[in-house]
């Protein structure tokens, strides 16, 4: 763990400027036009921001002074503090950042878990977040305990992704040469806040990654997780991209959902699954159903039928996750041989169910816990330290 800013005692202004990572390579295209800039600059700048990774205009050498003064005037080039680390016995590791305004987000680095995907196993997947805080306020979620603060950037979310690339290479001796193999491989936004309620900077972050140009990651690797937002599934059906959806059901009824979720008061299932069956016709690729156990609650095996069965009708596979224990929260995640059983039902029902052992458990995985962690800390230091 490195010192940490106090809330509040910022270590860097708030931009005033757009962060030039929140920037297509048309606008930027644009913008060298307007200067009389040679296309191939552009190239050079786009390999300094997504190959490189560079942190500062200085790093840029082989761009003229003139134009990276031209480019510092009109962008920031912000880079997200690294405000602590965890990492877990299994490697997988968390990070804490901290952003312009003081504001802390977490992203996950996940390394190959076969019971997600069966991929590779040099995967590594990035969970990242997408707001300060939550407005949905899922009542098991210990991102939403304290509220929505706002939307990330384009930039800040873009920006997670180049952070934990850039300690990798560090880490692995600097090594940045273009066309090394990048260290995160897969997507999931599964972080902090709701990535559907923050849809044109997620949209434009979803590009910038996915772009030969920007991080080059294939949309297929790419999953977007959602409470159940039907008006934004149906957008994102709609656009040209095959992005994974990943949909945060829960429960298998609107009375065990309206008990545990909020936002099912507003789309409630019949909305939701039309909205998904759309999604799932339009891309024509699997969607899946992601299902905490929590014990009491939602783990019933009669709870299996109408799980199966709305499964079945979205050809969505279900990813079962036993409850992360989040302090100050009642909720408890059932025995193991339960959740074995709980899975065994819905294959039994001839659903693909996948039954995921929570690799970070022992480090607060379950996104929210280590920023609730570190502001809570902050706020009992004496304002002097
Ligand atoms: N807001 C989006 C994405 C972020 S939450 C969504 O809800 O889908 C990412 C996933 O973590 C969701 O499936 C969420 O329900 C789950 N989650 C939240 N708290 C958890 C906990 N304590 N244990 C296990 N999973 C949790
Ligand atoms: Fe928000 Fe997702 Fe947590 Fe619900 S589960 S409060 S939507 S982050």
């Amino acid at each position: 763990m490195i010192a940490l800013a106090r809330k509040g005692h910022l270590r860097l202004p708030a931009p005033v400027t757009c962060d030039i990572r929140s920037q297509l390579r048309e606008e930027l295209e644009a913008r060298f036009k307007d200067w009389g800039a040679p296309a191939y600059r552009l190239t050079q700048l786009l390999e300094w921001l997504y190959v490189h990774r560079a942190t500062g205009w200085d790093q840029m050498t082989n761009i003229p002074k003139a134009l990276r003064q031209q480019l510092a005037g009109e962008f920031s080039l912000h880079e997200l503090t690294l405000a602590r680390q965890q990492g877990a016995r299994d490697t997988t590791r968390k990070f804490l950042w901290q952003l312009a305004d003081g504001a802390f987000i977490e992203s996950v680095l996940i390394p190959a878990n076969p019971a997600l995907y069966s991929e590779a196993s040099d995967r590594q997947t990035l969970c990242v977040s997408t707001q300060v805080g939550c407005a949905y306020g899922c009542r098991f979620c210990a991102s939403g305990l304290e509220g929505w603060k706002r939307n990330l950037g384009v930039d800040e979310i873009v920006g997670q992704i180049l952070a934990v690339e850039r300690l990798a290479a560090a880490e692995a001796g600097g090594s940045s040469a273009p066309g090394n193999s990048r260290a995160v491989t897969n997507l999931v936004f599964m972080g902090m806040g709701e990535p559907l309620a923050n849809y044109n900077n997620l949209l434009k972050a979803l590009r910038i990654l996915n772009a030969p140009w920007g991080c080059g990651i294939g949309a297929r690797k790419i999953t977007i997780s959602t409470s159940g937002l039907a008006p934004q599934i149906r957008r994102l059906a709609e656009e040209p991209e095959q992005f994974q959806l990943a949909i945060s059901l829960h429960g298998a009824t609107d009375e065990v959902r309206n008990r545990i979720m909020p936002v099912n008061r507003k789309y409630p299932l019949n909305e939701l699954a039309a909205a998904a069956e759309q999604y799932q016709k339009r891309k024509g690729r699997m969607i899946t159903l992601e299902y905490i156990l929590i014990e009491g609650v939602n783990d019933h095996l009669d709870q299996t039928a109408p799980l199966a069965k709305l499964a079945q009708r979205l050809h969505a596979k279900v990813n079962l996750i036993p409850y992360n224990k989040v302090e100050g929260l009642e909720w408890r995640r059932p025995a193991e041989e339960h959740c074995i059983a709980f899975a065994e039902r819905l294959r039994q029902n001839g659903v693909t169910a996948t039954l995921r052992l929570e690799k970070g458990h022992d480090i607060d995985a379950a996104c929210g816990q280590l920023r609730l962690k570190t502001e809570k800390e902050l706020a009992a230091q004496p304002a002097s330290t």
